[in-house]
């Protein structure tokens, strides 16, 4: 964790944010520091006293860390320095399905897509002529959609392993946060977008990775970092950030809805918010009653998510806080690439809202 970043966006307890409480964090202990970037450590809720752990210069601040650790602990505990042939001998030993596997395979495919353009040793051909990077074509469509932002920090929520948020920085010189929920994609997303160095396993065939390892060649300039929150409880005060960007992560949400609310809480007036959002929803992370369509084709927005998002960023009682679309959706191509025989094609709806004056 930068200490630029904490002192710049000055995080409050995502605890008392929960009550509705802005209450500012402090850092109660550094154990390993380099150069202003903290490593390790615990943050501090200065009213309720709660804490919140720093490990591998991720923050993590969610309202219940103790839950997000019992669940996370396979990831928190789970190693980086494998040399290849152990690693390999305990992907195949693990076998499919498990913990390793599903780290391995979820990294492969967004390490690639966010930073495999910049990979030297480039890649053979890919189903449907998918190119690595895409992430950063979905962002420029974005952007051009956005128009100007008003002063002020930018938030890439759902940053994964962290290419937009290298993007933002560069593109508009700005201090810019990445945040997501993933323990492996944040690690490998921050070593990455902060200190420029590439390194996962490539998944080719079946348990089969090959270690892809490189410089990206990009300087952060000291704008990047990336902690681990909650969107539905994002640790900021109101009015905070110029920018929201958020693609391919809406329908990864608990609550979508809220998800878009927290994020028009913590926008300045005249702010944007980017989202591309694939409709993929899964039922085990969303619960079918909150999907933005995909449901209920009975009704008059006969289950068409598009309607629905359109009500969401539209005033009226479904309106989420004061985000208001800017311009027409469009479609933009989006690719999961799984292994060398399969990758996944998405349109993903791509539309810009900007958060009302008033
Ligand atoms: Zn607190």
């Amino acid at each position: 964790m930068k200490l630029a970043h904490f002192e710049t966006l000055a995080p409050v307890c995502p605890l008392c944010r929960r009550q509705g409480l802005d209450h500012a964090l402090s850092i109660a202990v550094i154990e390993r520091e380099s150069r202003d970037d903290m490593a390790a450590g615990i943050l501090q809720c200065t009213a309720c006293g709660a804490e919140y752990p720093v490990i591998d210069g991720l923050p993590i601040l969610v309202p219940d860390v103790r839950q997000f650790v019992q669940q996370n602990l396979f990831y928190l505990l789970a190693r980086d320095d494998l040399t290849p042939a152990v690693e390999g001998l305990l992907g195949d030993a693990a076998g499919p399905g498990s913990a390793l596997d599903s780290i391995r395979q979820h990294v492969s495919s967004y390490m690639w897509d966010h930073w495999g353009d910049l990979d030297p040793q480039g890649f053979g051909p890919v189903p449907g002529d998918a190119a690595p990077g895409g992430i950063t074509r979905v962002l420029d469509a974005g952007m051009a959609l956005a128009g100007d932002l008003p002063a002020g920090p930018l938030l890439d929520i759902g940053c994964g392993a962290g290419r937009t948020v290298a993007e933002l920085a560069r593109r508009t010189g700005r201090m810019t946060l990445g945040i997501d929920i993933s323990v492996p994609l944040s690690r490998a997303g921050r070593r990455a977008a902060v200190a420029g160095q590439v390194d996962y396993g490539l998944r080719r065939a079946g348990l089969v990775y090959d270690r892809r390892r490189y410089a990206t060649g990009q300087d952060d300039d000291g704008l990047v970092d990336i902690w681990i929150c909650d969107v539905l409880a994002l640790p900021f005060r109101a009015d905070a950030f110029a920018l929201a960007n958020a693609l391919n992560v809406v329908d990864c949400m608990v609550d979508p809805r809220a998800g878009l609310m927290e994020m028009s809480r913590i926008l300045k007036p005249g702010a944007a918010a980017l989202l591309s959002v694939p409709f993929d929803w899964s039922g085990h992370v969303t619960p079918v009653e909150a999907w933005l369509g995909g449901h209920s084709q009975r009704a008059a927005h006969a289950g068409r998510p598009e309607a629905i998002l359109d009500m969401l960023l539209s005033p009226g009682p479904l309106a989420a806080g004061g985000l208001r679309r800017q311009g027409e959706a469009r479609e933009v191509p989006w690719h999961v690439r799984l292994h060398d025989r399969s990758c996944m094609h998405y349109a993903a709806c791509l539309v810009a809202a900007r958060e009302s004056m008033e």
